[in-house]
C-alpha cells in the first residue's frame, strides 16, 4: 500500500455565502436614494424613523395597471381601496389619475367625501354599514355593495322612505380554487344564495341593480382564480339579463393581486412569483370577452386593486439603535422602527437595505424593532451586513396596509413624507406628540393629582 502524501492542514473560514438550495448569496446593495433624494438627508430633516412615499412610483404603477386592462377591454375603471392606504395625499394621487374611491366603513366613506370624491363615484363595500351610512350613500347615489340579507332588507326599508332609488350591487363569494375560501363576505355563488339575493332585489322593484362585485382574497398568486371569478360573475349577469331583460352596468372584480413582496417562508422571492398586471388583466378580460355576455352589452369592468398598486411606492427608513449577541451567538440588530409601524412584517420577509456603503461580510442576523415586546421582529433571519449604531436602513415595499394598520404603541407614529414628481419632499402626516395622544384623554378631577 502506498503511503498517502501528507497535506498540510489549513483552517478556512466557512463562508456562509456559498450557494445553497436558495442559490447564490447576494450582497445586499445599499439603497441610498429614493427618486434621487438622499434618504440620509430626509432623516436629518424629518426625523427617524420616517415613512417615505414616492408619488412618481404610485403614478407609474397606476398607469401600468390601467394600461394592462384598458388595452384588453373597452371600459375599465379603478377605484382606490382606501383601507390599503388612506393618507389623503395618497388617495388624491389616485383620484388625480382617475380612480374612484372604494371604501369599507362609514369613516372611510366620510374620508372620500372630504377628499372631494363625488358621491356617485364611491363604491361602498363591507359588512358594517349603519342605517345612517346607507341613507347617506343612497342620497349621494353611491354604489352600495350589499354584503348580507340584513343589509338588503335595511336598504329596502330605507327606499320606502324616499323617492330615490338606491344603486346597489351584491358582493358574491365563490369557489375559485383559492383556499381557505373567503365566504364570510357577500352571498355565495355555488349554494344559490347570490341568485336568491339578486331575485329579491329585482322583486323589490325599489332598488336599481347596477352591478355585481366579488373580492376573492388577497395576495392571490394565481391568475386562474380570477378567470373563474370573472366567469361566475358573468354567468350571473347573463342570467339576470335572460330573466329580467336588464343588462348590468358593471362587474367589479375587487382587489387581491399579489404585490412583489416575499411571503414569509416562501421559496422564491415575490419579485419572481407575483404575476404582472398584464397576466391578471389577460385572465379577467378573456373570461369576460368569452362569456355569454353580448358584445354590445359589455359591462364596465371595475377593479379595486390595493396592495399591488401601492406597495412599491412606500419606504420605511430609520436608524440602527444597537447590536448585540443572542444566547446562541447569533447577531441581533435593533432598529428604531417596530412592528407597530410595520404590521406587514408578520407575513412578509421585507426587503431591508443599508443606506450607507457596507462591508462585504454578511452574517445571520435577527432584526428587532425598538419595542419592549418579544414579538417585535422585523426580520427573523437574514444574511445582513454589520450596521453600526447610528447607521441607517431602509425597508422597501411597505406602502400597503402599514399606514392604515399602524399602532400608537410604546412609541408614537412618525412623520410621513411624499416625494413629488420632482423629488421635492412634502410632509403629508405629522409625527404624533404627547399632546396628540393626550388630546383624546380626559382625566377625572379626583384623579388629577397625587402625592408621592
Ligand atoms: C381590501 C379590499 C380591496 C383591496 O385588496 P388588495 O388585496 O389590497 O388588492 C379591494 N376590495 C375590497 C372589498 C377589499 O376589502
Amino acid at each position: 500500500m502506498t503511503k498517502l502524501t501528507f497535506e498540510r492542514p489549513i483552517i478556512q473560514r466557512i463562508n456562509a455565502g456559498l450557494p445553497s438550495k436558495y442559490g447564490m448569496a447576494h450582497k445586499l446593495e445599499p439603497v441610498s436614494h429614493i427618486d434621487g433624494v438622499s434618504i440620509k438627508s430626509l432623516l436629518e430633516s424629518y426625523g427617524s424613523p420616517l415613512v417615505i412615499i414616492s408619488e412618481s412610483t404610485i403614478r407609474k404603477t397606476y398607469k401600468t395597471a390601467h394600461r394592462a386592462f384598458s388595452s384588453r377591454y373597452p371600459k375599465v375603471q379603478f377605484a382606490w381601496s382606501y383601507k390599503t392606504n388612506y393618507l389623503n395625499a395618497v388617495c388624491n394621487v389616485f383620484h388625480q389619475e382617475g380612480a374612484w374611491a372604494e371604501v369599507v366603513s362609514g369613516f372611510e366613506y366620510e374620508k372620500a367625501i372630504a377628499n372631494g370624491v363625488p358621491g356617485d363615484l364611491i363604491v361602498f363595500n363591507g359588512p358594517d354599514k349603519s342605517r345612517e351610512d346607507l341613507s347617506k350613500a343612497i342620497k349621494n347615489g353611491s354604489l352600495i355593495h350589499i354584503d348580507h340579507f340584513d343589509e338588503l332588507y335595511e336598504i329596502i326599508s330605507l327606499s320606502k322612505e324616499s323617492v330615490l332609488r338606491p344603486k346597489v350591487a351584491i358582493r358574491v363569494n365563490m369557489n375559485t380554487g383559492i383556499y381557505p375560501q373567503w365566504d364570510r363576505f357577500g352571498f355565495n355563488y355555488e349554494n344559490g344564495e347570490a341568485w336568491d339575493a339578486l331575485n329579491r332585489i329585482m322583486a323589490s322593484k325599489q332598488l336599481d341593480l347596477v352591478g355585481l362585485h366579488t373580492h376573492i382574497g388577497t395576495y392571490i398568486m394565481t391568475t386562474e382564480a380570477y378567470k373563474v371569478a370573472a366567469t361566475k360573475l358573468a354567468d350571473l349577469a347573463v342570467r339576470i339579463e335572460k330573466k329580467f331583460g336588464q343588462a348590468l352596468q358593471y362587474l367589479d372584480l375587487g382587489g387581491g393581486f399579489a404585490s412583489k413582496n416575499t411571503l414569509r417562508g416562501a421559496y422564491y422571492p415575490g419579485t419572481d412569483t407575483a404575476p404582472s398586471f398584464d397576466d391578471f388583466a389577460e385572465a379577467i378580460t378573456s373570461a369576460l370577452m368569452s362569456s355569454e355576455i353580448k358584445p354590445d352589452h359589455l359591462p364596465l369592468l371595475i377593479l379595486e386593486t390595493g396592495r399591488a398598486m401601492i406597495d412599491d411606492a412606500g419606504y420605511l427608513a430609520g436608524t440602527v439603535i444597537a447590536n448585540k449577541r443572542l444566547a446562541d451567538g447569533r447577531r441581533a440588530t435593533i432598529i428604531d422602527a417596530g412592528v407597530n409601524l410595520l404590521f406587514t412584517a408578520f407575513w412578509y420577509e421585507h426587503d431591508i437595505r443599508p443606506v450607507e456603503p457596507v462591508s462585504e461580510q454578511s452574517e445571520d442576523t435577527t432584526i428587532y424593532g425598538p419595542l419592549c415586546m418579544n414579538i417585535d421582529v422585523i426580520r427573523g433571519n437574514i444574511m445582513f451586513p454589520l450596521l453600526k449604531k447610528g447607521d441607517h436602513y431602509v425597508i422597501r415595499r411597505v406602502g400597503a396596509y402599514n399606514n392604515t394598520q399602524w399602532l400608537q404603541f410604546i412609541n408614537m407614529r412618525p412623520n410621513v413624507v411624499l416625494l413629488d414628481g420632482k423629488g421635492k419632499p412634502h410632509l403629508i402626516r405629522k409625527a404624533e406628540t404627547l399632546e396628540t395622544i393626550n388630546s383624546q384623554e380626559i382625566t377625572p378631577d379626583h384623579l388629577a393629582k397625587f402625592d408621592l
